[in-house]
Parts: C-alpha cells; sequence; structure tokens
C-alpha cells in the first residue's frame, strides 16, 4: 500500500535562516503539494547552548512571508505533535534504552579529560582521525567495559553519563539518495555518535530520526551538508526495527558563492554586497551586541519573485520557461530534475524575476507600495495619480521602492537637472517654446496626455521647429531627467499649474547654451 507522502522542514533556531533553508523548506513544500501529501515544521531546539532566542518566531515569518504554509506544525497543530523536539524528551529516551536493551548503544562516563586524553594518544600514534569506535570504546569508561554493579552505582550516584551508539565494526551502509544515487559507506568511518546528552536531551541524529518515524515521514529533503549523517540514520532505522517505513532521502546541492568558489555562507551577505537572508532581523549577538542582518523583503524583493527565483536555484523543468505560478511549480517539480552539483548563488537573476514580477502586477496592488513610499516620505499625492504612475513607471523598475525614487518628478519639482542634457539641449529655441507653452498648458479646460501634445505641436508649427530639436528641453524642464516614461503622460499627472510652474523655474535657472 502507498503511503501518503509526508515530508518536513526540520530548522534548529540557532539563528536567522539562510536562503538555503528556505530553499529546503519550498522544495520540501513543492514535493507535498505534488503529491498531494503533507509538509509539517518541526522545530529542533534540542541543543540548548545554541539556542538563539526569536529564531523561532523568525523562521515561521520568513516562511509565511513566501506563503509556505505547513500542514503541521507548533502553530497549526496535527496529530502527530508536538512539534518542537524540547516538548518531545519523553520519546527520546524511551528509544535509546530500547538500543541498549538490544545492544546497540552504551552508557559511556568518559570526562571531558579523558576523551581528550584519548584523542591525543591516538594523535601521537598516528590515528589520522582519532575517534570513539569500535576499536577505542574498549580502553574507555563505558557500560561495555565496566561491570554492571559498577555501571549501576555510577548511575545511582549520580554520575553525568552520555548514551552512545555502538557502530558494527565491519558492515557496508548503502543509501539510494533520490539526488546523489547510491551513496556507501564503510561502518569503520562512522564514529560511535553520541544519541543522548548528559543534560537528558537527544542529540540531532536521534531525535531526527525518531521523529521521522514517529511523525511517519516519507521523504527526507534537506541540505546536502547531512549527507555524512545519513548512514548513520541509516543504521538507527536498522537497530530500531524501521527498515521497512525508513524513509527515502534526497540530499539538495549546495548555494555556492557567486564566483562558484564555496558555500554561500551566512557572513557573505554583508561581503557580497546583497541579502543572504529572506527577511531583515535581530537577534542578540554573542558579546551582548544585538546582531542584525538584512534581507530580501526589505530590499524590495516580491515574496512570489524571489521564491521563483530560489526555485530554480538547483532545479529546472527541462523547458524555457523561467516565470511560473507557484501553482505552475507545484506541478512542474520533480525530485528527478534537482541537479547534483552545487548552484552558483547569481544576485543579477534575482533582479531580473522581481522585474519581470513588478511588470505582471496590477497597479492596484504597486499602488500600495507606493502610497507606503509617499507617506514614509511625507509627500502630499492625489490619490487618482497613484496607479497612472504605477503604470507609467512599471516597465522601468527592478524594485517597488524605485517606483518613488525614480519617479519623484511625479509628485515634486526637480531640484536639479541632468548637467549633460542642460549643457547639449537648453538653448534659445527651447526657451522660446516653453516660454509659451507654459502659458498654453494653462488655458486648456483639462490637460490631458492628448491635448499636452496638441498644444506643443501648435507652437512648434507656429514657430516652425521640429520636435526632436526641443524635446528632451520639455522633459528637462519637467522632472530634471533626460529620459523616462512617457512625458505626456508625466504632463498629464503633474498637471498644468504644476508643469506651468516647473518650466518657469527651469527658464529661470538654467542657463541658455551660445
Ligand atoms: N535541524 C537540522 C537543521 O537545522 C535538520 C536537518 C534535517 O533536515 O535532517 O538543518
Amino acid at each position: 500500500m502507498d503511503r501518503e507522502v509526508r515530508v518536513r522542514f526540520a530548522p534548529s533556531p540557532t539563528g536567522a535562516l539562510h536562503i538555503g533553508g528556505v530553499r529546503t523548506a519550498i522544495y520540501n513544500y513543492l514535493f507535498a503539494k505534488k503529491n498531494n501529501g503533507k509538509m509539517i515544521l518541526r522545530i529542533e531546539d534540542t541543543d540548548q547552548t545554541r539556542f538563539v532566542p526569536g529564531a523561532e518566531e523568525y523562521i515561521k515569518d520568513a516562511l509565511e512571508w513566501i506563503g509556505i504554509i505547513a500542514d503541521e506544525s507548533p502553530y497549526a497543530g496535527g496529530e502527530y505533535g508536538p512539534y518542537r523536539q524540547s516538548e518531545r524528551k519523553d520519546m527520546y529516551a524511551e528509544y535509546a534504552q530500547k538500543l541498549i536493551d538490544e545492544g546497540n548503544a552504551y552508557y559511556a562516563f568518559d570526562t571531558p579529560e579523558e576523551l581528550d586524553a584519548m584523542r591525543e594518544r591516538l594523535k601521537a600514534a598516528r590515528v589520522a582521525t582519532p575517534q570513539y569506535n569500535a576499536i577505542t570504546r574498549m580502553q574507555m569508561k563505558n557500560s561495555l567495559t565496566l561491570s554492571e554493579d559498577e555501571v549501576k552505582e555510577k548511575i545511582a550516584s549520580g554520575e553525568p553519563y552520555v548514551i552512545r551508539l555502538k557502530v558494527p565494526h565491519k558492515e557496508e551502509i548503502r543509501l539510494n539518495d533520490m539526488v546523489r544515487g547510491w551513496v556507501m559507506v564503510h561502518s569503520s568511518a562512522i564514529d560511535d555518535k553520541v544519541l543522548m546528552k548528559s543534560d537528558g536531551m537527544p542529540t540531532y541524529h536521534l531525535a531526527n530520526v525518531v521523529d521521522d518515524h514517529l511523525m511517519k515521514i516519507t521523504h527526507v529533503i534537506r541540505g546536502e551538508e547531512w549527507l555524512p549523517s545519513a548512514p548513520l540514520h541509516v543504521l538507527l532505522y536498522k537497530f530500531l526495527g524501521w527498515e521497512d517505513t525508513m524513509p527515502q532521502f534526497a540530499h539538495l546541492p549546495l548555494l555556492l558563492k557567486p564566483d562558484g568558489n564555496g558555500k554561500l555562507s551566512k557572513r557573505d551577505g554583508d561581503k557580497l554586497g546583497f541579502p543572504v537572508f529572506p527577511i531583515n532581523g535581530v537577534f542578540p549577538g554573542k558579546d551582548g551586541q544585538p546582531e542584525t542582518f538584512s534581507g530580501f523583503r526589505e530590499a524590495g524583493y516580491l515574496p512570489d519573485a524571489f521564491l521563483n527565483f530560489l526555485v530554480f536555484l538547483g532545479w529546472n523543468p527541462g523547458t524555457e520557461q523561467e516565470i511560473f505560478s507557484f501553482d505552475e511549480l507545484i506541478d512542474a517539480f520533480t525530485i528527478e530534475r534537482i541537479g547534483k552539483a552545487g548552484t552558483k548563488f547569481d544576485i543579477e537573476k534575482a533582479k531580473w524575476f522581481n522585474q519581470q514580477y513588478i511588470k505582471s502586477k496590477s497597479n492596484q496592488e504597486l499602488g500600495k507600495h507606493l502610497i507606503a513610499s509617499l507617506e514614509e516620505n511625507n509627500v502630499a499625492y492625489d490619490p487618482a495619480n497613484v496607479e497612472k504612475v504605477c503604470n507609467a513607471m512599471k516597465e522601468r523598475v527592478t524594485f517597488p521602492q524605485e517606483i518613488w525614487t525614480e519617479g519623484k518628478f511625479f509628485f515634486e519639482a526637480p531640484t536639479e537637472y541632468d548637467e549633460k542634457v542642460a549643457r547639449k539641449k537648453w538653448d534659445a529655441t527651447a526657451v522660446d517654446v516653453l516660454s509659451s507653452y507654459k502659458e498654453e498648458v494653462l488655458k486648456a479646460d483639462t490637460l490631458t496626455a492628448e491635448s499636452a501634445k496638441e498644444i506643443l505641436n501648435n507652437i512648434l508649427e507656429e514657430k516652425g521647429v521640429k520636435i526632436g530639436q526641443v524635446m528632451q528641453s520639455v522633459r528637462l524642464a519637467i522632472t530634471g531627467k533626460g529620459g523616462g516614461p512617457d512625458l505626456m503622460e508625466i504632463i498629464e499627472i503633474v498637471g498644468a499649474k504644476n508643469v506651468s510652474n516647473r518650466i518657469q523655474k527651469a527658464i529661470e535657472v538654467l542657463p541658455v547654451k551660445e
């Protein structure tokens, strides 16, 4: 019988969610929806030492921003909760006990000093990777080397201990990864990983496997950095008797720096001049000073554009199509089309996606962004103009805030003028034409783009001047710039009175070319 597809995104609240993590969440979501399955959000917060207040909230907000809402989570609830590992503590102890009872795990009482001494000893004996394993465990202080009574006594007296996995000495562990194909690891390469820490909390490995099993996860889709842990997880499934329902693994390729040299790290954002986090955030830093980091949302990326961009960092549909709606992505997404190689991060591509999405937005929707900018900057505006401005600007901007920053002239008279254009074009003919134009526009009943054009044409005809001779000067007087959206539309939006005043001011301040 086919099981219902259930995937999970399992972040640790140890800081801001990097865009690589966001991509993992999106792939999980797409895979779940494509297969009529469920996506689970599980907070892996068992490492108390790395817990960062606010990080869980950040993860939730970032995912909500792009519309990734898990079917089951600490917020949505679900049949398989709780969905925070710190609230599931007792469940892990039970399975650790089972592993011990069946001889697949053991208590270890070694102090940090004793562990250091072991490593030093092995290093001195030229062992390349000194580790606690099938060979060294027999020289250490654990329930395999101590008598049963000694072990009981130590536990009863409250001596700190951990529980370690007893990794078999010689065994080949294989797994068939959906992205990487067959992965084979010899058990001698794996150390006796700690499963339960001395604070009674499970480590990532135990908690992750137990939860994936109890939550009936069918596919584990996660970052490539977890591939080395996968064989260990396979061993755990085997020891716990869960092999039959072991999830399938899909380890996603890394996101690389733009030059392809190494992994895109959390610290790259500030250095490379673009965000590596979905949204802005502030967390308490190590030295007590708050640490801030910037996100795509605040830089002006639209959530659907950002999502579309991220999906393409590692996946492709096998066709030329790049712009996909959410539903189209769900429809097209398959794990088979995820590449094995790391993907270079390309911020220019992110901008391109944003531009495409802005172009396709309604003027009404873009208007919301424009109104926000206008209000933030205390600019008075006629609400009737908002959508017209968006319409005029949307082909020309990469970010919504640029409708304001690049289109200020719709709302405010220019305070400076493009010097090059002024030097080249602002001559006596232009001033003559504009002197008439500033009077004539005031006479129109309603100044529309059409009537503004007609008035100008009449003046040009009368004076025997070609339009190309003065057009840039008209634009310069009204906008301060040498280029931009359709000038007659600008004139309509700016209005007769303002147009007239702006021309008057330009005539006063601009030196006329000899
Ligand atoms: N808690 C792990 C992380 O932070 C989850 C890895 C996994 O998906 O197994 O990435």
